[in-house]
């Protein structure tokens, strides 16, 4: 069973300058303002096992190998939807789920890798291109991240 992850975090730091009469009066607003505006964060982890080839990598990471990601969707919201939510965790399956179906048990390469053309033509659409860049863990998630954002952003506007 799928159990989502609830983070809940508190503001803390009283760090500050002056009197002590504006100190106490700034940790009472602070104190007033963990109360009212505590935000909520949820967090949808989804598991994709993912190949990749760094070209510009001096080791082994140059050759093809795969790692088990744990792709995070963390989601904050000053106040909650009319279901008690931050976001449905369907809504982000139903967003990202087909980019990642294609990035599962598929190979991310450089276009610019020796390698690409042949493994193109020999894997079709199994082999994930990064154009002129290599598919570090980092471009990844900066695809994922970018992929994700637009959809969420055409949602959102779609809803109005
Ligand atoms: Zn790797």
């Amino acid at each position: 069973m799928d159990v989502p992850v609830l983070k809940i975090t508190l503001g803390t730091g009283f760090a500050s300058t002056g009197s002590l009469e504006s100190k106490i009066a700034l940790a009472s607003r602070r104190k007033v303002d963990l109360l009212t505006k505590m935000p909520y964060r949820v967090c949808k982890t989804i598991d994709i096992e993912s190949g990749h080839m760094l070209s510009k990598h001096p080791g082994k990471c140059k050759f093809p190998h795969g790692h088990t990601r744990k792709v995070e969707f963390v989601l904050e919201a000053e106040h909650l939807n009319r279901n008690e939510m931050v976001c449905d965790f369907l809504v982000v399956k139903e967003l990202i789920g087909d980019y990642l179906e294609a990035l599962d048990h598929a190979i991310c390469v450089n276009t610019v890798d020796p390698a690409y053309p042949e493994l193109r033509a020999r894997y079709g659409d199994r082999i994930i291109s990064f154009e002129n860049e290599d598919p570090t863990t980092e471009v990844m998630a900066r695809v994922i991240f970018q992929t994700f954002a637009k959809r969420l952003i055409g949602l959102l506007c779609e809803a109005g």
